[in-house]
């Protein structure tokens, strides 16, 4: 059985990956950053629905001693989903030393420790695919979210640096970058902003989690020669 490795698996699209792996026959582990006790009961939810063993950890990515902690409960790993990630909107200045921190340890600093830890999984077995999830804003920067775009640019450039070093290696190294998606992450923007956003959007709506782990999920587990790649799904937004 394969194991896929899933962050910010509580909700949104972390949560419609673990269900779409769960479905395919993956083991999964699966981080949440609180209420371990919600993510146990899904977790043996997902467990009995489709026979599959499921581990949860609760805790903070932009810790590196607790990303270490949780690989170093895996003994070999196929996947990771490198999902989890908070956006803050706001003009640049108006953001405080601590919010930044904050926004740059969850999305930059918890992507690059758990990418070391399963490069360093998977190269015992010389094989491994690894899905960073960005977004459309790392690709052309989107105004008051400079500091998320930053950091998804970061991702970008993280992406392409690993998939280079770990070709050799049969491991590849992709991210997918959404548009505008239907979760909690926008609860911030009212009904309004959300169905003014919609218009811009050629599709005419928000995409849903379940179509970005549909592609996630193809990107996992795509062809040998896909390495390196950003793709985006975003509706024909940008
Ligand atoms: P969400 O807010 O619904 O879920 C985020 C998940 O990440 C939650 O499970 C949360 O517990 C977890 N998380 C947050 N900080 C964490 C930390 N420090 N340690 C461990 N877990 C942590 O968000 P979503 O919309 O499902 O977003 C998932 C990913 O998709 C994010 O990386 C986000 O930047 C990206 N994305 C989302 C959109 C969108 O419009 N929703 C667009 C582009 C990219």
């Amino acid at each position: 059985m394969k194991h896929a490795l899933i962050t910010g698996a509580s909700r949104g699209i972390g949560k419609a990956c673990a269900e779409k792996f769960a479905s395919m026959q993956y083991e999964l582990t699966l981080i949440c950053k609180k209420n371990l006790e919600p993510m146990q009961t899904y977790a043996e939810k997902l467990s009995a629905k489709y026979n599959i063993p499921c581990h949860v950890y609760s805790g903070d990515i932009s810790d590196a001693a607790f990303v270490r902690e949780v690989f170093s409960s895996i003994s070999s790993l196929d996947v990771l989903i490198n999902n989890a990630g908070i956006s803050r909107v706001g003009l640049i200045t108006d953001m405080d030393d601590a919010t930044y921190r904050e926004l740059m340890g969850t999305n930059l600093d918890g992507c690059f420790y758990c990418n070391r830890e399963a490069a360093r999984l998977m190269l015992q077995r010389k094989t491994g695919s690894i899905v960073n999830v960005s977004s459309v804003w790392g690709n052309v920067g989107g105004s008051t979210e400079v500091a998320y775009s930053a950091s998804k640019g970061g991702i970008n450039a993280l992406t392409k640096a690993l998939a280079k070093e770990l070709a050799p290696s049969h491991i590849r190294v992709n991210a997918v970058a959404p548009g505008i998606i239907d979760t909690d992450m926008n609860a911030c923007f009212s009904a309004e902003d959300l169905s003014a956003i919609a218009e811009e959007v050629p599709m005419g709506r928000l995409g849903t989690p379940d179509e970005v782990s549909e592609l996630i999920y193809d990107v996992a587990n795509g062809p040998a020669y896909l390495t390196g790649q950003i793709i985006t799904i975003d509706g024909g937004w940008m």
